[in-house]
């Protein structure tokens, strides 16, 4: 009985994979298996010097920094992202970040003690309603076991927001955007893994991990949905 449903179901109101455009034949499905087996996967987990972490070298200290995925202008993959982020489908954040979990699995990333989304500008998220990085790093938690905290590191409100700036002129901008509330949570000596949705030329991250290197002993690490 519960497959007649889902076949009506699939009938009058198939599922589209977002990237491909086929009909989904597995209505839990985020995007068609053979999108999923496709993605341009970066391979970066066991490799220490990946582009990802070259963007961090010279500039501020992480312990390893790895992307999902990479994608090119334009490529189909994209849209994945934007999705979760200006169309508000939390499943597919969900869902890449799972996808990134499980990618982290196994690896040094597992001695994590907190996860930390990057914080988005409290107007932007109250716009949106949701940050996207925290979405995905309930995903990522979900696989990982390990719990998300998202009062330790918080964005400024007085900040502006950045727009037409160069890297110099975006890092100076940056530079005092994060801050640190200690009340409830001693970070102290511990690992984070910092988890944002996708890393371009790395300057709001860089801010976020020169933030957390305030605290005594602390080992960041990074991980993003994509790069860019
Ligand atoms: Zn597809």
């Amino acid at each position: 009985m519960r497959h007649v449903i889902f076949d009506l179901l699939n009938f009058l109101f198939p599922m589209y994979c977002p990237v491909c455009g086929t009909p989904m034949a597995i209505r839990k499905q985020v995007i068609c298996l053979s999108c999923e087996l496709k993605m341009p996967r970066a391979g970066y987990i066991d490799d220490a010097e990946n582009p990802v972490a070259q963007l961090f070298w010279g500039r501020t200290k992480v312990e390893l920094a790895v992307s999902f995925f990479r994608f090119e202008k334009g490529s189909k993959y994209q849209k994945l992202l934007h999705l979760l982020k200006y169309k508000g489908d939390k499943r597919m954040g969900i869902f890449l970040g799972q996808l990134l979990g499980a990618e982290l699995l196994g690896s040094e990333f597992e001695q994590c003690d907190y996860i930390l989304p990057v914080p988005l500008h409290p107007k932007k998220q109250k716009k949106r309603g949701f940050n996207q990085s925290e979405i995905i790093a309930n995903g990522v938690s979900a696989v990982m076991g390990i719990p998300v905290e998202t009062d330790f590191l918080y964005r400024d409100s007085d900040t502006d927001t950045q727009t037409r700036k160069s890297r110099f002129e975006r890092f100076q901008n940056m530079e005092n955007v994060f801050k640190i509330n200690s009340l409830n949570i001693d970070i102290e000596n511990c690992s984070v893994l910092l988890i944002d949705d996708v890393i371009t030329t790395g300057s709001t991250l860089e801010a976020c991990v020169e933030t957390l290197l305030k605290q005594e002993g602390i080992k960041v690490y990074v991980a993003t949905v994509a790069c860019a």
